[in-house]
């Protein structure tokens, strides 16, 4: 298959057959964000992904799981994204799922028969990037949603059979806003139940571009955060992780059970002494 870089899907989709049916991503503006920095945002025409598809199923005609890339891909127009699917599942007999990023507003310009519809032909995980709950904290990095929207994207595909998984993250509002990042987030959380949650941490650094006045969050500071969130946490049913290389610590549960355990691991982890209390501890090397 010919990608074009820089190409990203997230750690659950390292087994799946990728497909790039646009480059980039069409907002592209979030201040944490260095994802797509160097790309302009292009919709593929769609005989040239029919090409990749078939291309795709001669060599691997037993796909059962597809990823289409990149940055958004519920934005595509409702008609050609169906036209992908009924491609998709005409050229894998043994495809199940089909998974994408997508934007709390590219899920509601989708009518709820068509969001249905797409479940329909196997459409599955839409990966939606909430952030925060903070209001205030998604103008200020330029997120260009607004988390009610979220909600409302996330409560609609999920009644229509999807399945969203949810990403939050740790430290994004910086020193003075790390509580109110924490309870917000929570809150919104509370409201859209998503059926899987990952937080990862954001860290500044060089050529990041955030608000004025933002402050990285230490080590300790990014724990305790994420403690606070998860007090706050009232779940039904989730899966939740915290198992990317850039949290202090692998944690991983499904909420209500697990909550109680998660909360004295970390509690334990605040009072060890061991978290770095002035700066970020130490990060992976891409960071
Ligand atoms: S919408 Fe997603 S991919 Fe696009 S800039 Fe924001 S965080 Fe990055």
């Amino acid at each position: 298959m010919n990608y074009k870089e820089p190409l990203f899907r997230p750690p659950a989709e390292a087994e799946s057959l990728i497909f790039q049916v646009a480059y980039g991503c069409p907002h592209n503006c979030c201040r944490f964000c260095g994802m797509y920095k160097y790309s302009r945002y292009e919709e593929r025409e769609y005989d040239e992904v029919l090409g990749d598809f078939k291309k795709g199923a001669r060599k691997y005609l037993e796909t059962q799981r597809i990823f289409l890339a990149d940055g958004d891909a519920m934005i595509l127009p409702f008609e050609k994204l169906k036209n992908y699917l009924l491609k998709l599942n005409e050229l894998f007999p043994k495809l199940t799922r089909v998974n994408v990023y997508a934007n709390g507003s590219s899920i509601l310009a989708k009518t709820r028969e068509q969001l249905c519809e797409l479940r329909r032909l196997k459409l599955h995980t839409l990966y939606l990037g909430l952030e925060t709950g903070d209001e205030e904290l998604l103008k200020l990095v330029n997120k260009g949603e607004t988390a009610e929207k979220m909600v409302d994207a996330v409560r609609i595909s999920q009644e229509c059979g999807l399945r969203c998984s949810v990403m939050v993250l740790l430290g994004l509002g910086g020193k003075n806003g790390s509580e109110k990042h924490a309870l917000e987030t929570a809150a919104v959380l509370n409201k859209m139940q998503p059926r899987l949650l990952s937080a990862l941490r954001f860290v500044e650094v060089p050529g990041s571009k955030m608000f004025t006045g933002y402050e990285t969050v230490s080590e300790y500071g990014a724990v305790c955060e994420l403690r606070k969130m998860i007090e706050h946490l009232e779940l039904a049913k989730t899966v939740f992780r915290a198992n990317h290389a850039s949290n202090p610590v692998p944690l991983e549960g499904r909420f209500p059970n697990d909550k109680s355990n998660l909360i004295s691991g970390l509690d334990k982890l605040i009072s060890s002494g061991g978290l770095n209390r002035k700066g970020p501890g130490q990060l992976p090397f891409w960071l």
